[in-house]
């Protein structure tokens, strides 16, 4: 009975149970079987439903989405990379902040600073000693005397 499918299975089975002697002592559990295995059936069945008419609900929102791409003529997926490649030289303005050189009195290495590094204690990045820096600019001088 290899090539029968489900219901054809089952129903032999069914015919099976049906012709074994009333007094058999495997009839009862055989039927129980059988019910159990036909609720299984239609469950599985319900489910196989259900995942085709998700399978068509997203096949109709894929549709959907490419038609409103098409509308609104936006890149398709492997267009990605064009959008991309248009900032190149953007990066390059960071570096034109002025930079102070600082020689580590401790070791010896030039550090290069900001204005803004230079505005708390800074460590020297190869000994680690804190480097006694200040910029004179004047501008705001310390107003805490009186
Ligand atoms: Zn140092």
């Amino acid at each position: 009975m290899e090539n029968l499918n489900i219901d054809e299975k089952l129903a032999r089975v069914r015919e099976l149970i049906a012709a074994l002697p009333a007094d058999d002592a495997h009839a009862p559990i055989l039927s129980a079987l059988l019910s159990a295995v036909d609720e299984l059936k239609e469950t599985v069945e319900s489910i196989d439903l259900d995942i085709d008419e998700l399978y068509d609900a997203v096949d109709e929102q894929t549709d959907m989405l490419a038609d409103l791409a098409d509308a609104l003529d936006l890149p398709e997926e492997g267009d990605a990379d064009e959008a991309g490649a248009l900032d190149g030289e953007e990066e390059d303005e960071a570096e034109d902040e002025d930079l102070y050189e600082v020689v580590c009195p401790s070791c010896g290495e030039k550090l290069y600073l900001t204005e803004e590094d230079l505005a708390s204690p800074v460590k020297c990045t190869f000994c680690g000693e804190m480097l006694d820096v200040s910029i004179e600019d004047g501008d705001e001088g310390p107003s805490d005397g009186e």
